[in-house]
């Protein structure tokens, strides 16, 4: 992913500059959680929350759609795995 170089942003509620690093992005709904680990973004050092550039958002939702569908299947299927962890490279 490309660096960046942009001016740092402050944290509205911490009053206090984010940092530049790598979080998980997390994405729920009814109950399914997708994370991807190893994710750049802007994280307020107080409380961790993480801002996400649109182009990550835009990078990751696709994959992010893919996981929580199979998970969704995994459901319905009333499997009894309740997570799952997917590396590439
Ligand atoms: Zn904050």
């Amino acid at each position: 992913m490309a660096t960046h170089k942009k001016n740092t942003p402050v944290c509205g509620d911490h009053q206090v500059q984010k940092e530049w690093r790598k979080t998980t992005f997390e994405y729920s709904n009814q109950g399914i959680t997708v994370r991807v680990p190893g994710i750049y973004a802007w994280v307020c050092p107080v409380d961790g929350e993480a801002s996400f550039l649109p182009e990550t958002v835009d990078e990751l939702i696709m994959t992010v759609q893919e996981l929580y569908e199979t998970a969704q299947r995994a459901k319905t299927r009333r499997s009894g795995i309740t997570e799952y962890v997917v590396s590439v490279g």
